[in-house]
């Protein structure tokens, strides 16, 4: 509702609106794995956004099915003029809005990100392959004023539905909303120095609230810049870089961006021991449990648990890149991708041969234990696994297979 350039333009157009959702099985099944804590999280702020569509006179509609044929669809029944919608990233949606535009009259707006793909770009290049020279270019792109929320929106005749209910309320505009203001009033000042810290838990949490668009990240931007949180602004435009990158190599959500010739290892052993927490090195494990439980993980504990499967054991960034996929309620293609291949080093780093030690990255991040007890209690108690492999002698290997 609130920062919603869509919406906004839709009802600056028109005189009535029908808000529409489309539950896509596509997404929410077989095709992207199993992703039930996301689909947790969307049915709540769709409830969510039901709830605040009807305080202003209207409703939510959600279909389910097929995403092009449920909007044509609603658009017949309502005799719509448009359809406007908010434009994204992947190659999944890049396609839905040209099946859509072929049927109709799409009316796509910027509004996903701080500043729309292809906005900035170096001289003679479409995009950005290497984030400082992006964000010195983003930092300086006007971000224009937060829109408000719309006050009333009239529905054409017999639209209004029964109310959507949903029993938890994590997810949605309220919740992400009262986060935000939370955040911006009572940590966005410690971030730039304690964001890294483990056991803090000291980030926003803001990731799955981003991801479906509960919050403006514009608006985030705009307000956490005018309070002096240039560190955590950076972050957001970390989450742009790997939009505008992926928008432009839309080939890099299986391909390497930068291929190195890797020949990745098949081991399902090593591969069901990093998923299960159980790999020997604490900082890894306590990370891919927090994911188990939490359908989330610390930026830092995902740094580490990526590097590790890559690095230390030779896997396919493929395969952690479709665990945390199935798993992440912030799961994004654009920010997995981007991340994963970061961390392989088939991506954007200009270090792409660095690796995470996680005994060196637990001792500097984590030197009371607190983040590391918290997930791998057994610890304690001596009845804690041997490392699956010695930290030296992967690297070692790894080196090796790069030709380094
Ligand atoms: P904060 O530290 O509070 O940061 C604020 C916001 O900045 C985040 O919500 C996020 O939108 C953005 N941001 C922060 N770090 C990054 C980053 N490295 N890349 C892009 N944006 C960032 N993030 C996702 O949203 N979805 C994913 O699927 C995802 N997969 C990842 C996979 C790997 C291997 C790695 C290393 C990182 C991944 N990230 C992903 C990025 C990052 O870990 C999360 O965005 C962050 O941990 C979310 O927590 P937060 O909201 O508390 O972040």
């Amino acid at each position: 509702m609130h920062d919603n350039p869509t919406l906004s333009a839709a009802v600056a157009a028109a005189e009535t609106v029908l808000p529409l959702f489309v539950l896509d099985d596509g997404i929410r099944g077989t095709r992207h794995g199993a992703a039930a804590n996301r689909d947790a999280f969307l049915l709540e702020s769709l409830a969510d956004l039901d709830t605040s569509l009807r305080k202003i006179g209207a409703a939510l509609d959600v279909r389910r099915g097929d995403v092009v044929a449920e909007t044509v669809r609603a658009a017949r029944e309502v005799g719509a003029d448009a359809v406007f919608a908010t434009a994204d990233v992947s190659p999944y949606a890049r396609e839905r809005e040209r099946c859509l535009a072929a049927e109709l009259d799409l009316r796509l707006v910027d509004g996903h990100f701080v500043v729309p793909p292809g906005e900035v770009a170096p001289a003679g290049r479409d995009h950005y392959l290497v984030f400082s020279p992006y964000y010195r270019a983003w930092s300086d792109v006007p971000l224009g004023s937060v829109l408000r929320a719309p006050r009333w929106l009239r529905l054409p005749d017999g639209c209004l539905g029964a109310p959507l209910v949903a029993s938890r309320r994590a997810g949605g505009e309220t919740a992400g909303r009262a986060r935000m203001a939370r955040w911006l009033r009572a940590k966005l000042v410690t971030y730039g120095a304690g964001h890294d810290a483990l056991g803090d838990d000291d980030t926003s949490r803001l990731s799955p609230y981003l991801h479906f668009g509960c919050v403006s990240a514009r608006e985030l931007a705009v307000k956490a810049r005018e309070k002096g949180g240039s560190a955590f602004v950076r972050q957001l435009c970390w989450r742009d870089f790997y939009a505008q990158l992926l928008y432009a190599n839309p080939r890099t959500q299986t391909h390497d961006l930068r291929p190195r010739g890797d020949r990745w290892r098949d081991d399902d052993d090593a591969l069901a021991a990093w998923k299960a927490g159980l790999t020997g090195y604490p900082l890894v494990d306590a990370g891919m449990r927090q994911l188990a439980s939490e359908g989330w993980m610390h930026n830092r504990a995902r740094l580490v648990t990526a590097s590790f499967l890559v690095k230390h054991l030779g896997i396919d960034w493929r395969e952690g890149a479709r665990y945390f996929f199935d798993l992440l309620v912030d799961g994004d293609v654009a920010q997995n991708i981007g991340n994963w291949q970061w961390v392989a080093g088939v991506g954007t780093d200009t270090r792409p041969n660095r690796v995470f030690n996680p005994i060196a990255q637990a001792r500097k991040l984590d030197p009371e234990g607190v983040y590391v007890s918290r997930w791998v209690p057994e610890l304690a108690e001596n009845s804690y696994p041997a490392p699956i492999v010695d930290h030296a002698t992967a690297v070692a290997e790894f080196r090796r297979r790069r030709g380094l």
